[in-house]
């Protein structure tokens, strides 16, 4: 949807500023000093785009696309009694299959045609990698039209985690992100969200990450893509994440994470649908200065408006939100505007966000790179000084490209090596 169109005007547009701040002595990088990340040529510059291009063919009727009004609907136009619908989901949403072969409690000649009417196959895997001593895997798919994303799935002590694409390349344009420099493909439907959900509850369930069999406890939309672009399929699949069975997986909605560069009436609306789901902001950087570069959806709403909406669907859910920040070298790493974002946390309320540095991949010789050790430091310990939660990212899978959009690339480059 066209965030123009979207409803509510910001409240109190309240420019930060770094004007007349204290420079620190320190050097300042800025984004344009140097091609973005992976660029193909010199001038290449992705730009930012809210244009959503058209799929070439719909994807496939998916039960998942569907509530379970609609799932019944769709057994009646076949002719199949509608409470074969609850049956079918129970298989899906429980066991995770989509296997006729496993639904012994319907009858054989209805299955194959429930299966196929309800269940076509929309992911199929193209790479798997495994890293952290199988702790994380890593998945690049190809969906029915050629089209292909990645997920990750993360064991940790206490959870089991799965980061989703919501879109195919991203139109967003960040000069740091891998997917950022593809520009956007298409939407990804609710039923190919869910579907990498399914795979990864079935994968854990089934013992093939390190340590045994898992419960995928936790989603966060930090795969490809930027969710709130992709509004409707993505509050689709929520529903399908959070409903219980035979509606959907019944997760958790405190495990659940939408990631976004911003979209100031999108966060707005996501506040009203009444699904407490956890709100991360990729900051990245608190003064518009810096972030008009770093960010471009920054030259449609600002950090002062961007924070304002995080505050509200603080409150409207009572879900603390998570503040995200990569610490890129000379660039956003200054002690000082670790106190700016301190400040205009503190400013609106305390209590309300945590932050998340994100250590960048280090790529020597580059602009996009991450910070000193002690300068990550410095960040972090100004920031809970200021009496702010604070906690860096631990950098899984980054020896599989494990960063959104990385592993696609990777892969693309490689098939073009071979046929040229
Ligand atoms: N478009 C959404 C979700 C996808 S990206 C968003 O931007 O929030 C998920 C997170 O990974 C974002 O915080 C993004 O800024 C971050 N990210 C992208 N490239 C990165 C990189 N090279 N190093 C560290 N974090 C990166």
């Amino acid at each position: 949807m066209s965030p123009s169109r979207a409803q509510q005007r910001p409240r109190r547009p309240q420019p930060v500023s770094i004007t007349g701040r204290p420079s620190d002595g320190r050097v300042q990088v800025m984004p344009t000093d140097q091609p973005p990340e992976g660029a193909t040529s010199p001038d290449a510059k992705p730009r930012l785009s809210f244009a959503v291009p058209a799929a070439r063919g719909k994807a496939p009727r998916h039960l998942a696309d569907l509530d379970l009004a609609g799932r019944k609907a769709a057994c009646k136009d076949s002719g199949l009694p509608s409470f074969r619908a609850d049956q079918l989901s129970r298989h899906y949403f429980t066991h995770f299959t989509r296997d006729s072969a496993d639904m012994t409690d319907l009858p054989a000649a209805q299955r194959e045609q429930l299966c196929a009417e309800l269940l076509p196959e929309l992911i199929t895997p193209v790479r798997a990698l495994r890293a952290d001593g199988g702790r994380t895997i890593k998945h690049l798919w190809e969906l029915h039209d050629g089209v292909r994303v990645e997920s990750v799935l993360m064991r940790y002590k206490e959870r089991t985690t799965l980061c989703v694409s919501s879109q195919a390349g991203c139109g967003m344009a960040c000069p740091f992100c891998a997917t950022g420099q593809m520009g956007l493909t298409r939407n990804l439907s609710t039923g190919e969200i869910v579907e990498q959900v399914r795979h990864a509850a079935r994968a854990s369930a089934a013992g093939e990450l390190t340590g045994g069999p898992a419960r995928l406890s936790n989603v966060v939309f930090m795969g490809m893509g930027e969710p709130m672009v992709n509004y409707k399929n993505v509050v689709g699949a929520l529903h399908r994440l959070i409903e219980p069975a035979p509606e959907g997986f019944g997760l958790s909605a405190r495990g659940i994470t939408v990631s976004t560069v911003g979209l100031v009436p999108l966060i707005r609306r996501l506040a009203g649908e009444g699904l407490p789901v956890t709100l991360a902001v990729s900051l990245h950087a608190p003064d518009d200065e810096l972030r008009d570069e770093l960010i471009p959806v920054n030259s449609k709403w600002k950090v002062g408006e961007l924070l304002d909406a995080a505050h509200d669907y603080f409150l409207a859910t009572g879900r603390r939100v998570s503040i995200e920040y990569a610490l890129i070298k000379d660039m956003n790493d200054h002690a000082w505007r670790a106190q700016l974002l301190a400040d205009e946390l503190n400013r609106r309320d305390t209590g309300w966000a945590h932050v998340n540095p994100i250590p960048l991949n280090p790529t020597p010789g580059s602009i996009w790179t991450c910070s000193e050790v002690a300068v990550q430091d410095m960040f972090v310990n100004t920031l809970r000084r200021a009496g702010i939660t604070t906690t860096v990212r631990d950098t899984r899978g980054s020896d599989i490209d494990g960063a959104c959009g990385q592993l696609a690339t990777e892969v693309l480059n490689q098939e073009r090596a071979k046929t040229t």
